[in-house]
């Protein structure tokens, strides 16, 4: 396990010596202890990676240059794909065949943007067909510069190759800043970097709090661009901060995303998504369907069999066989996460499986999964994310019903339609408001396509072409046609 800042291709302690904990979730034990960024290291690792921009040629690497470094840093992923699975486990508390499918899709994502880039050098104009003939214009896109990515818990080495990977395929640079509850595997992308002989100052990675070696990112007048996946609250910070000296800026925050069933949907097809929606990862997911609106006709039935699944779950340490629900990610999480199944109880609902620590597990931040009933439409329950195992479900008579319980919210993150009638299913489909839609499924997500929120659950757009374009500016060229006299002054 690494303990240093990775700042300009070498590993240093943080200026003034500091560390914090890594506690692992599963047993509330000390295991490591990582260097805390001062204001002072993040300064160094913006000023590195602007020499790496400015000065040393990244961006004028040509695509496909670019794309072998990508391609080395998929490579060196899925060598250690095993063992870096587990440090996401020990960090995070997730189970490890999920942790493995990230550490998987993360070398996915490498491939993909070397692909991506690439395709850069085949498509480097766009020609523009001007209503003035006496000129000839082109477009071309190149790097916005040093990007500041500062990525959460939830999907540690997911998030950051979701940033890091379209960033340095662009050509930009990158200062990243892993959550601090589970920075490890962040190291660990450095190191693979590091090996794939990425040059210094490319990539630095600076571990430590939000409100210092963050802000000192989102303030950095060396930074151009901030990309940030993580809460509203933090995230409306960091468009303030963009704003100051407009910066760039892409948002993925949260949600709170609805799940239609209609009554034509089988019921073992329904709760397993269902299910599948809410309780990976812990229910510790921006696009988690944490509202599922069932057709009256079969809320009953539907109901019972998800309480009956949901408690048949087997909780445990993610490194043990079988185990598909983990320790949430944290105390505090924990925390939060009790108090608003609390508040939901107070306000109303009604805990119909689940709410609280399941027994035997006196270490570790375990919650039982939970699905509510009866929750009040003004409930913060209803209303608000809560980034935990727990559901809430209700019933709906009609199709316009549904519809306007789904958009009666201030996220668009994510939301899901199931039905057997393919037409309704794309009805409602395009009547969400929400930036990623699921027909007869919940969450499956695609490197290749496009993935983020309307409404207050971001701006912006990672993954897919869109991701590299996250990381790109436009520049127009326009060329006056030799012999063309302008003639406004000198005539
Ligand atoms: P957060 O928004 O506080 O933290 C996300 C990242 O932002 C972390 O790296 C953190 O260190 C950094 N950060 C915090 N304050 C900062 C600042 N002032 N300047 C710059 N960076 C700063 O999220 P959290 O504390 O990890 O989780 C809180 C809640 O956020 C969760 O309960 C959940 O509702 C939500 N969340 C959403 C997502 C998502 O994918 N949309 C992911 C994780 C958490």
């Amino acid at each position: 396990m690494r303990s240093e800042l990775y700042i300009d291709g070498k590993w240093t302690p943080a200026a003034n010596g500091r560390t914090f904990d890594v506690v692992n979730p599963a047993t509330e034990e000390v295991v490591h202890q990582i260097a805390a960024a001062t204001a002072e290291d993040v300064d160094l690792a913006v000023k590195a990676a602007r020499r790496a921009f400015d000065k040393d040629g990244w961006p004028k690497l040509s695509g496909a240059q670019r794309a072998k470094y990508l391609r080395a840093i998929a490579e060196g992923i899925r060598a250690r794909q095993a063992e870096i699975a587990r440090l996401e486990v020990i960090d995070n508390g997730k189970p490890f065949p999920e942790a493995d499918w990230d550490v998987a899709d993360a070398a996915g994502c490498f491939d993909f943007y070397a692909g991506l880039a690439e395709q850069l050098d085949n498509n480097p104009e766009e020609p523009i067909a001007l209503a003035d003939a006496r000129f000839t214009s082109k477009a071309i896109k190149e790097p916005i510069g040093v990007a500041g990515a500062i990525i959460p818990w939830n999907y540690p080495l997911l998030m950051a190759a979701w940033k890091v990977a379209p960033a340095l395929a662009a050509g930009c640079t990158v200062v990243l800043k892993p959550a601090e509850v589970t920075s490890l595997t962040a190291l660990e992308l450095a190191a693979i970097a590091d090996e794939a002989g990425l040059p210094p100052g490319v990539l630095n990675i600076v571990t430590g709090s939000g409100s210092v070696a963050g802000q000192a990112i989102i303030d950095h007048r060396g930074v151009d661009k901030l990309a940030f996946t993580g809460s509203g609250p933090v995230g409306s910070k960091i468009m303030a901060a963009a704003a100051r000296d407009i910066k760039r800026v892409s948002l993925e925050l949260g949600g709170k995303s609805p799940f239609v069933v209609f009554d034509d949907a089988d019921i073992d097809e329904a709760v397993e998504w269902i299910m599948f929606g809410i309780f990976w990862n812990q229910g510790q997911v921006c696009s988690a369907t944490s509202r599922v609106l069932v057709q009256e006709r079969i809320y009953d039935r539907l109901l019972s069999r998800l309480v009956a699944e949901t408690q048949k779950i087997r909780i445990g340490d993610g490194l043990e066989d079988g185990v598909l629900l983990g320790p949430l990610v944290s105390k505090r999480q924990h925390e939060q996460v009790v108090a608003a199944i609390e508040a939901a109880k107070a306000a109303g609902a009604t805990v119909s499986c689940g709410g609280k620590r399941p027994e035997g597990f006196d270490k570790g931040y375990y919650l039982e999964p939970t699905v509510l009933t009866d929750v009040p439409l003004e409930s913060d329950a209803w209303r608000e994310e809560i980034f935990g195992p727990v559901v809430c479900i209700k019933p709906f008579a009609t199709e316009e019903e549904a519809i306007e319980l789904a958009n009666d919210s201030r996220f668009g993150l994510a939301a899901a339609v199931m039905s057997k009638d393919d037409v309704r299913a794309e009805r409602v489909a395009s009547a969400f408001r929400a930036g990623i839609v699921w027909i007869n499924c919940s969450q499956p997500t695609f490197t290749e396509a496009p993935w983020g929120g309307y409404k207050e659950s971001g701006i912006g757009r990672e993954l897919g072409r869109w991701g590299l374009e996250n990381y790109l500016e436009t520049k127009q060229i326009t060329r006056l046609a030799a012999g063309e006299k302008w003639a406004w002054y000198i005539k």
